[in-house]
């Protein structure tokens, strides 16, 4: 065991439990159902999960759980286990709560044997109402005293796919006034005459998600059992099961906050919604909070890991500030980013005075932030390519540090320019910039010590690889898109979300750009190569700007 404090209320429990003897080692699962991508509230539980299991050097097994045959496939199986290695984790044993259907039928049997469940031909309308309110108990249902005998009949029968679906139900027969709701008699088991992933057509009834859960949790040996907060109420359920069944083993079922952040939908239901209507182009565009979109966008897993701890374990729910993640992404990508430069949108400067044919191959800083990354050679000729953005004929005012006619500008690694004059076509839009070097200002200072203050980036010319550049802002226009009761989320989407530049100019050097390397561009950002790319004709992300602006846009708005 680790000698560091814990940080947190459930590693303060899993302490209490080892020192006490309750538990010998530390066992955890991280449960999904494969009904969806994995998204980054998946990623709390993931981190929380393997990272308490690693902490106290225990295991954490992966569990799917597979009880609802209609909703659930094998792409959705196959893709969280390629996102939870992806962010860093590998479970130690890979389980199936539909591993366990023999064993949860034969303990259901036993239940019935024993007088505590019953076969019930009420309607799921017919259950509710009997079920009662947080206020009035409930009534127990007509079908509750039938005998041991004919339930084990009528169960037998469900099993054999002698009932269609809805017209019976497995209830746990517990108490029907009980103050919590889900003691009132819950349902066990469903029949659903549906094709299973794994188990194909060889069972009709289906384990409820409470019937399954904490007996698969016992199955595998798991000491705690860490769930979000919703289960809070499930808990003297599952402990009724463990209980009432011939278990030795006693997991403990801990419930903690679920992730929430601003600008974000983090519901499968609602996730799902956006890439059917086709508000997105799957479930790894790169707006998309699923941890599938987050690589595509060249989100670091270890941007992701550092988020979640930073954010902490706690017991009531809160919502986290998508800026605080966007934190975590810059710090990662600062620290990892190989620097390059990249003209998004060009205009062509022409170097007047600048030997025609002649190529000056300049030193570049690969990063800043890591030596080892090296350095790399840039071609510098007389025509190059600047943001148009990096251009005024008249400079506008005297905080004005790009180039404007008549002033300086230090380019990046290169000389000091001056613009001369610009030429434009009929309608007026420059079409070059014709401009003079100082050639004793190579590497970016003047011998005389005169100033210039800013710095733009360029890429030269001839030498220049076209490129495509996707740019995205928030998925949403509001903080919490579910939170108009009258109004659907997606009335609520970004419709500059997506914003695409073609034409953008890259320095040679990203002719060779890797799939999986994060790039800076210097000023515009941290970029990733999209899978879109094809030879010659790459298509880039755009990670995340290098600054935060929305802050700054918002509260400029007045916003918080
Ligand atoms: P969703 O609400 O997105 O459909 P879910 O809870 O139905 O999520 P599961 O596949 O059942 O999805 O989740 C697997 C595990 O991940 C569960 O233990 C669940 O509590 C946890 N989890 C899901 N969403 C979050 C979240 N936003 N924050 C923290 N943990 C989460
Ligand atoms: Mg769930």
């Amino acid at each position: 065991m680790n000698n560091e404090k814990p940080t947190h209320f459930i590693h303060e429990m899993i302490e209490a439990d080892l020192k006490s003897g309750r538990y010998q080692s530390v066992r955890t699962r991280f449960p999904p159902e494969p009904n969806g991508y994995l998204h980054i509230g998946h990623a709390k539980s993931i981190v929380l999960n393997f990272g308490t299991a690693k902490k106290y050097g225990g295991q954490c097994n992966l569990r799917f759980d597979d009880t609802n045959p209609t909703k659930e496939e094998v792409e959705y199986v196959e893709s969280i286990q390629e996102d939870i290695r992806w962010l860093g984790y590998e479970w130690d044993e890979l389980r199936f709560a539909s591993d366990y259907f023999d064993q949860l039928y034969a303990w259901a049997v036993q239940l019935i044997k024993e007088g505590k469940a019953y076969v019930d031909d009420l309607s799921q309308e017919e259950i509710r109402q009997y079920r009662g309110t947080l206020t009035e108990p409930g009534r127990n249902s007509p079908y509750r005293d039938r005998s041991v005998e004919e339930n084990l009949d009528l169960f037998e029968r469900m099993k054999n796919g002698e009932f269609p679906d809805g017209s019976k139900v497995l209830r746990a027969k517990i108490d029907m006034a009980s103050p919590n709701l889900n003691l009132r008699d819950p349902v066990m088991y469903r029949i659903l005459h549906a094709r299973h992933h794994r188990t194909g057509d060889q069972w009709c009834i289906y384990p409820m998600y409470d019937w399954a859960h904490g007996q698969s949790d016992a199955i595998e040996g798991i000491s705690h059992s860490l769930c979000t907060l919703e289960f809070e109420n499930h808990r003297p359920l599952y402990e009724w099961f463990l209980d009432n069944l011939p278990i030795a083993h006693k997991p403990r079922q801990i419930e903690f906050a679920r992730l929430n952040l601003t600008y974000t939908v983090l519901s499968k239901r609602r996730l799902i919604r956006l890439v059917k209507e086709g508000h997105v182009r799957g479930w790894d565009d790169p707006r998309m909070p699923t941890l599938a979109g987050l690589r595509r966008r060249g989100v670091p897993p270890a941007a992701i890991r550092n988020f979640c701890e930073a954010i902490g374990v706690a017991k009531a729910n809160s919502t986290i500030d998508l800026a605080l993640f966007e934190y975590h992404i810059r710090q990662e990508l600062n620290r990892i980013a190989e620097r390059r430069m990249a003209v998004l949108d060009p205009v062509k400067v022409v170097i007047t005075n600048y030997p025609e044919g002649q190529v000056e191959w300049l030193e570049a800083i690969n990063n800043p932030e890591d030596e080892s990354a090296g350095t790399r050679k840039i071609p510098f000729t007389r025509e190059l390519y600047i943001e148009r953005d990096d251009f005024r004929e008249v400079r506008p005012n005297k905080k004005y540090h790009r180039l404007s006619i008549g002033h300086e500008v230090r380019l990046r690694y290169g000389y000091f320019i001056k613009a001369e004059s610009v030429v434009k076509d009929e309608a007026g839009n420059i079409l070059e910039i014709h401009c003079t070097y100082d050639p004793e200002t190579r590497g970016g200072y003047a011998p005389d010590g005169r100033k210039v203050r800013g710095t733009i980036h360029w890429v030269s010319a001839p030498h220049a690889i076209d490129a495509e550049v996707r740019l995205y802002d928030r998925l949403f226009t509001v903080p919490d898109p579910r939170s108009e009761a009258d109004k659907d989320f997606t009335e609520f989407i970004n419709p500059n979300s997506l914003t695409v530049l073609t034409g953008c100019k890259l320095e040679p050097d990203l002719a060779a750009a890797a799939a999986g390397t994060h790039y800076q561009f210097e000023r515009k950002g941290y970029f990733f190569l999209d899978p879109d790319s094809q030879p010659g004709r790459p298509v880039f992300n755009r990670t995340i700007t290098l600054r935060d602006t929305w802050s700054k846009i918002a509260k400029s708005l007045g916003q918080k």
